[in-house]
């Protein structure tokens, strides 16, 4: 819903409806509360999150590398703040007992970020090759690179497994006072996970761990294990049709075909 916010009017929605994203301050009044959301930190938030997801959505296709580097440099513009809003909301939260942000984001996590963009400028850039950059080795290809980014955004915001009701979820370690920007990046987090991480094989007779390597891949690299899947769910589906038809015999089923094909030319 915040990915897909459009213009400014759903944007305004969202925070009306689950609260800043990024709080500017917080009270409480009885069993209420309030947050301050400014417009230029959720616009910002917004570009930004919406980036994430979309250098999580590149990874299926294979892009440029520039455009990788445009995105990491939208991310890495947006979040400059992010240190200035975690001192902002510890100073707030000392004043009032209220213990420490669940979430961090540093001067050095942002360098860090910084020095990836600029190994993203070696990559593409125009310099590519020249005397000067030819030296610098960099480790990593432009898509894992954005790997890295996404894993350093998504780490800012620690989750932890909870009885939520009577299920166990993942939920952000932040009690979401100061915005609900922690659970926003959990939800990217377990996208960048479930497509990157390690599944058991969904056939049932092979059951073995394996590494993700594209989309919603739920078979082990072993074609049989998918293949044996499809089989199985055709003969569920058509098997009892099938049956019958084989029973009544191969004649029966052409005469009908031919029939129905001269009713619809
Ligand atoms: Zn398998």
């Amino acid at each position: 819903m915040f990915v897909n916010a459009k213009h400014d009017a759903a944007l305004r929605n969202f925070a009306e409806r689950f609260g800043p994203v990024v709080g500017a301050s917080y009270e409480e009044e009885g069993d209420t509360r309030f947050g301050e959301q400014l417009w230029s930190d959720l616009k910002t938030e917004h570009a930004v999150y919406r980036t994430a997801w979309e250098l999580l959505s590149v990874r299926r296709r294979s892009p440029r590398p520039q455009r990788i580097r445009d995105l990491v440099k939208i991310i890495v513009d947006g979040i400059s703040h992010w240190p200035e809003q975690h001192a902002r909301e510890a100073r707030l939260r000392a004043r009032r007992k209220l213990g420490p942000p669940g979430w961090s984001f540093g001067r050095n996590d942002l360098e860090w970020l910084r020095v990836k963009l600029a190994e993203l400028d070696i990559l593409c850039g125009p310099r590519k090759g020249d005397r000067l950059t030819r030296f610098i080795q960099v480790p990593y290809s432009e898509s894992a690179i954005a790997q890295l980014v996404l894993c350093r955004l998504v780490n800012a915001y620690p989750t932890e497994v909870r009885m939520f009701g009577n299920t166990v979820a993942e939920l952000p370690v932040s009690d979401l006072l100061f915005g609900v920007r922690p659970a926003l990046y959990a939800i990217l987090r377990r996208e960048l996970i479930g497509d990157c991480g390690v599944r058991f094989c969904k056939d049932q007779t092979c059951g073995r761990l394996f590494a993700v390597t594209h989309g919603r891949q739920e078979y082990c690299p072993d074609r049989k294990c998918e293949q044996r899947h499809r089989q199985r769910k055709y003969w569920l589906l058509h098997g009892s049709d099938k049956r019958r038809e084989r029973k009544s015999g191969l004649r029966h089923r052409t005469r009908k075909f031919r029939r129905v094909r001269k009713e619809n030319p």
